[in-house]
This record gives structure tokens, sequence and C-alpha cells, in this order.
């Protein structure tokens, strides 16, 4: 079998209107190529298609450290057509409406795929038209997000020639991809203001619209100690609503005794965490949760990863109503899950995989420091490391720099078992 990936309407010749595969993956970022990848370990003769529009493959958990100055962001890219596993299809394209009663999905270039199964993960979409003003103000003058890989180095750029004033760091109100990312930033720019001799005429400020700076117990009080003991401000139910570059403003919605009310905080660096939503081709299509809080997200059963009303649909990933943390770890564990079922189902046998709600989000506590926050459903510190997950560490600094990036280029994107995993004793 050829090791390059067979590329369907990337030369010259017609595109075909209508291609038909037996196992359809939307999406070929995190999630999408290791559930292929998977699948084909599992099964060498398997037909698996990716529709995936970009000629890119980002690993983003290392965005934070590039704004950090720390990683270059030429090392968090790869060609996508060097990840897509030998010996699956990639359809060069981007999905637009799904007929599940067809077993279809249609490409914004008109192309037809029909298929038995389909496994959804295009990701998350990041509404930075959201928040009035960001979309003209990023990217100069002090204004800032990790959350693209345009604007993360120069977060580096903001943050080693910051001068003093109010750094200001935010949370939005909506669920996003990794949400520790928006203070593991705040960290290592507090660090740097220290080594460059700036932080004595510098406030650091986090604001959050939630009541507490992060949804674990445990993690949760470390995190607590961090900040008094590096003297940054947090600004509870503070929902960052506009950005006044003119007048250097950030306008914040918050709520107090008198109701709610917008007040402005002056800035002088400002690192955004954008509100964030299932993409709004997968809102509109019947695939979609239609009501109550998960609305907008590929409606799937919480352990099986199995769409609620079409059986031969899965999702995995951010874009999945999984209601777990958003991040690539938690892939690792949902992509064994979705494999073992949809096979089941094909061989018409009970589902055995079962996902438990893994996450783990290694906060970066500062340079050469990380607690390794991993969790499930239950919401309770669990680690693969044999000591309390809840302390800062070097060595998972080490992990987090130099150990995970390894493990998703080579093992993780691979299909291969993943050995923290392994370490773990499998899913919980
Ligand atoms: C700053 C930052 C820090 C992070 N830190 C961590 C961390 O420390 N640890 C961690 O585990 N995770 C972290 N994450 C989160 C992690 O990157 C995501 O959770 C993970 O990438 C989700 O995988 P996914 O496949 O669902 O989405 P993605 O990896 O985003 O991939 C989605 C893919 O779908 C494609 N797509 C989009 N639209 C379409 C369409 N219409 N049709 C077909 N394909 C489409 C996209 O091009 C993309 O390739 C971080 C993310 C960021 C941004």
């Amino acid at each position: 079998m050829s090791n390059s990936p067979i590329s369907e309407g990337q030369t010259s010749q017609p595109v075909a209107n209508t291609l038909r595969h037996a196992i359809v993956v939307v999406g070929g970022g995190a999630a999408g190529i290791t559930v292929a990848a998977q699948l084909l370990e599992r099964d060498r003769t398997l037909d698996v298609a990716i529709i995936e529009p970009s000629d890119k493959h980002y690993y983003q958990p290392a965005w934070s450290l590039v704004g950090g100055g720390a990683y270059r962001l030429e090392d968090t890219i790869r060609d996508e057509k060097d990840c897509i596993p030998p010996g699956a299809t990639w359809i060069k394209a981007a999905a637009q409406t799904f007929e599940p009663e067809q077993n279809r999905v249609v490409t914004q270039d008109g192309r037809r795929i029909e298929y038995d199964y389909l496994i959804v993960c295009p990701g998350i979409q990041i509404d930075w038209d959201k928040i009035e003003g960001l979309q003209d103000a990023i990217g100069k003058d002090g204004v800032t997000s990790n959350y693209s890989k345009d604007y993360a180095p120069y977060t580096w750029e903001v943050l080693k020639n910051f001068q003093g004033g109010n750094a200001i760091f935010t949370f939005p109100a909506t669920p996003i991809k990794c949400a520790g990312a928006p203070q593991k930033i705040m960290y290592l720019a507090d660090d740097t203001f220290r080594s460059n001799g700036v932080r004595d005429r510098t406030n650091v400020i986090y604001c959050t619209p939630g009541a507490k700076i992060f949804a674990i117990p445990g993690y949760c009080e470390s995190l607590e100690k961090i900040v008094d003991r590096r003297n940054i401000e947090v600004k509870y139910q503070h929902n960052l609503k506009a950005i006044r570059p003119q007048t250097k403003e950030a306008i914040f919605e918050t709520t107090t005794e008198a109701g709610v009310e917008e007040i402005a905080v002056p800035y002088d660096m400002i690192h955004v965490t954008p509100p964030m939503s299932a993409p709004d081709f997968i809102k509109n299509s019947p695939l979609a949760v239609q009501e109550g809080p998960s609305k907008g997200w590929v409606d799937v059963d919480k352990y099986t990863t199995q769409h609620n009303v079409y059986p031969n649909v899965f999702s995995l990933g951010d874009a999945s109503s999984l209601p777990n943390s958003k991040t690539a770890a938690a892939i690792r564990r949902q992509a064994p899950a979705l494999v073992e079922n949809l096979l089941s189902v094909k061989a018409s046998r009970e589902l055995g995989g079962k996902y438990g709600g893994y996450a783990c989000c290694p906060l970066v506590t500062g340079y050469g420091r990380t607690i390794m926050a991993e969790f499930d459903y239950d919401k309770v510190p669990k680690s693969s490391f044999p000591f309390d997950p809840t302390q800062e560490r070097y060595s998972m600094w080490l992990v987090k720099r130099y150990v995970l990036p390894w493990l998703y280029w080579n093992r993780m994107l691979k299909g291969k078992p993943f050995e923290a995993d392994a370490l773990a004793g499998g899913d919980r």
C-alpha cells in the first residue's frame, strides 16, 4: 500500500459530482486524523475518506507556549497531506450541508459524498465578531490572542516589549477549547514582566464571567493560591463585550447588586479569549442538538459518541455535544470508544466502547512549572502519574513542552496507543 494519501479533487481533472466511501470523516484536525488512523489500525481494508479543506494541520496546544516565546510557531504546523493516514482518501473540500436521511454530505464546491458511516469533527468556531471592535483592533497596539496562529507570535512581541500599566487577560461566557489556556499565558506574562523589571509598575488582571478561576475543585484551589502569590487581580463576573482601541479601553458587562452594568477598564495590553460556538454549518444542520444548553453541538450520547437520532453517525472532538472539557487530550480517549462502537454497529454487535469524560489540561503556571490537570465527568482530579496532580511541577513542564508534542505527532495522529494513557490503565 502506498504511503501517500489518495487525494480526490486536487488535480485539473473534472471533479466527480457524487463520491461514495464506507466511512466519511468531516474534519482532518486532531480528532479526524486520530479516529481515521485508529480505524485503519484496526482494519487496513476499511474505506475511509476525510473531508478537510486546509493544506495545513496545526498542533494548537503549543500556541500557549508560542505566545510565551517558548515554542516556534513553525514547529506547530505540518502539511495536512503528511497527516492523512496511509490508506485514507483525502477529499480536499469543506463540508457544507448534511442529509442524514440520504446518508450524504454536500461540500461547498457542490460535491455529494455518500457514506455508510459518518464521523463529524470539524472543531469549534471562534466568534471574533461577538466582541465589538475586536476584529479591527487585534494584532496591533497591544491587543492579541493565542487562539489564532496569526496572533500567537504577536503575543510574545507584546509581552517582551511591555513597559508597564494594565495587562488584562480575559475568559469568555461560552464553552471554549482548552479552558486553561487563558490563564497559562497570563502566568508566562507575569514571569516575563518580572524578569524584564516591569512587574512593579504593572497590574496583571484576569477577567472572567464565572465565579471560579477553574471549574474543577482541587485544581481551582491551587490556582487561587498561585494568583495570590503572584499578586494577580481576579475580576469575577466580568464579561468582555467590546474593545475601544482609540481610548485603549476594554468594556466589560458585570453583575453587581444594582444589576447588570457596563464598565470600562483601561488596558496597555490585552490578551483576549474570544467567544466560541459550534461551527455555523453544524448549528444549522439536522445533526445538531435542537434545544437546551447543548444546542448547536453534534447531538451524541456522552458515553458512546453515537448520534442520538442517526445510529450510523458519530462525533468527537470540539464540535461534539460530549460534555467534557474540549481538549486534544480528551480525543485520545474518545477515539478508541468511537472506533469500537462504530465497528460494533457495522458488525451488528452491542456497543462496547465507553468514554468516561477524560480531559487533560496542562496548566502552565510559569516557565518551568505546570499542573497536569487531569479529570473526567466526575470532575475529580485524577492523575496518570503517581503523585498529587494538583501541584506545580517541573517534570510536568517538560511533559508539556517536549513529551506531549512528540506523542501527538508520532503516536496519537498515527492511531497508536498513547503511552500516558496506557500508564493510566485505559479509560476511566
Ligand atoms: C491556544 C490553545 C491552547 C490549547 N491547549 C491545549 C492543551 O494544552 N491541551 C489540549 O489537549 N488541548 C489544547 N487545546 C485544544 C485542542 O487544540 C483542541 O481541543 C483540539 O484541536 C480539537 O480537535 P478537533 O479535531 O475537534 O478540532 P481541530 O483540531 O480544530 O480540527 C478541526 C478541523 O476541521 C476542519 N474543518 C473546519 N470546517 C470544516 C468543514 N466545513 N468541513 C471539513 N472540515 C472542516 C478544520 O480545517 C480543522 O482541520 C488548545 C487550543 C488552543 C487554541
